[in-house]
Order: structure tokens, then C-alpha cells, then sequence
């Protein structure tokens, strides 16, 4: 997707890769969990569709499902785009920790700017960038200091998109405003 303006800095690529084994509970894109759905497009593919229809881009931002299950392939994605689109950043989510990370994916660990680790606990409360407050943020190069350094900068917020299969909320949707727009609909219901 492009122009996601609600994960990570300026006007950005999204990426969701398809499958993931963690099974956080309350995740909420269930939808991506198994590998099996979904349709296959290749590192080029992605690429071209960049040039063709983004004139300006500042980062990739990669999610899911759990990218480090599919490592060969969002490596070489990354790659390519930096090979393409130069002054972005790489934003990778992660459900697993960045120890795990590091020790069983380090040449794609170690190709992104930032990292999001760690999995999605429900009920705790949300923070910049972040669906739950243990996820850690990993800040690996200047251009991650430079833009991430400062998380003020990153108020969460959802962009709603309507396309031919549906709507589509990209974002983090702050839980205790949500609860409080359920009550205020409760209220006036
Ligand atoms: S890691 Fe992400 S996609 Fe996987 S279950 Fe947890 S929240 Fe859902």
C-alpha cells in the first residue's frame, strides 16, 4: 500500500507479508496468519509498482503476519528497494524479540534502520508505534536517530483505505479511545 502516513516517518511503502506462527491473542490481522492464503508477488514485482506509482517515497515499512518467517524474501525486498529508493528508512515489525532476531536472522536483522519487536499483549496500553508498551524499539542507523530519535514526533493514529476488496484501517488505534468511543456510542445508543 502506498502513502501510509500512521507507521513510522513522512509518506511510506506497506508491506504485509502473509503468514505467522506466533498467534498473539486479540492480534488483530488473524487474516494473515496462515501462510497458504494470499497472493505470491515477487521482489521485482514490488519494485516496479514502487516506480510506477510513487513519485516520492521515505521509507518501507514491513509487517504482517511476521516477516522474519519469510527472511530470504524480505531481505531481498529491502535490499532492493534502498537500491531504488536511497534516503528511505526500513521499518521492520517483529512478533519475536531482537535477540531472537539477531541470533537466527542477522543479515535481516541487520538490513533495516528500525526494528518493533516483540509480540502484541493484549490489555497493555499502547505507545508510539507500538500496539502494546513491552515492544522494544531498536534504533540501528543515523538515519533511525535522526528520524525515530525523538517519538514525539510519532503520534499513533489509524488512515482508513477503501478499496475494491474492502476497507482497510492502517495504524494503531489507541485502545482507551476506542473504548471511549464504544461507551460514547453506548451512551447515546
Ligand atoms: S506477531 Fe503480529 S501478526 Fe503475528 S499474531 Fe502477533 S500481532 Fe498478529
Amino acid at each position: 500500500m502506498a502513502n501510509v502516513k500512521t507507521l513510522g516517518f513522512g509518506s511510506r511503502l506497506g508491506v504485509w507479508v502473509q503468514g505467522c506462527t506466533i498467534g498473539c491473542k486479540g492480534c488483530c490481522t488473524v487474516e494473515s496468519w496462515d501462510s497458504g492464503l494470499g497472493k505470491k508477488l515477487s521482489v521485482d514485482a514490488v519494485i516496479a509498482w514502487t516506480q510506477t506509482h510513487l513519485k516520492a517515497c521515505d521509507g518501507l515499512t514491513l509487517s504482517g503476519g511476521e516477516p522474519s518467517e519469510q527472511p530470504q524474501a524480505v531481505l531481498e525486498l529491502i535490499r532492493a528497494f534502498k537500491q531504488h529508493w536511497r534516503d528511505s528508512d526500513v521499518l521492520l515489525y517483529s512478533g519475536r524479540s531482537y535477540r531472537y532476531l539477531l541470533k537466527n536472522h542477522r543479515e535481516l536483522t541487520e538490513s533495516c534502520d528500525i526494528l518493533i519487536c516483540g509480540p502484541f499483549v493484549q490489555n497493555r496500553p499502547t505507545l508510539a508505534l507500538r500496539g502494546s508498551d513491552n515492544q522494544t524499539i531498536h534504533l540501528q542507523t543515523k538515519l533511525a536517530q535522526q528520524r525515530y530519535g525523538d517519538l514525539s514526533d510519532h503520534q499513533n493514529g489509524r488512515q482508513f483505505h477503501i478499496g475494491k476488496n474492502g476497507a482497510l484501517a492502517v495504524g494503531i488505534a489507541e485502545k482507551m479511545r476506542i473504548r471511549e468511543i464504544i461507551t460514547e456510542e453506548n451512551h447515546h445508543g
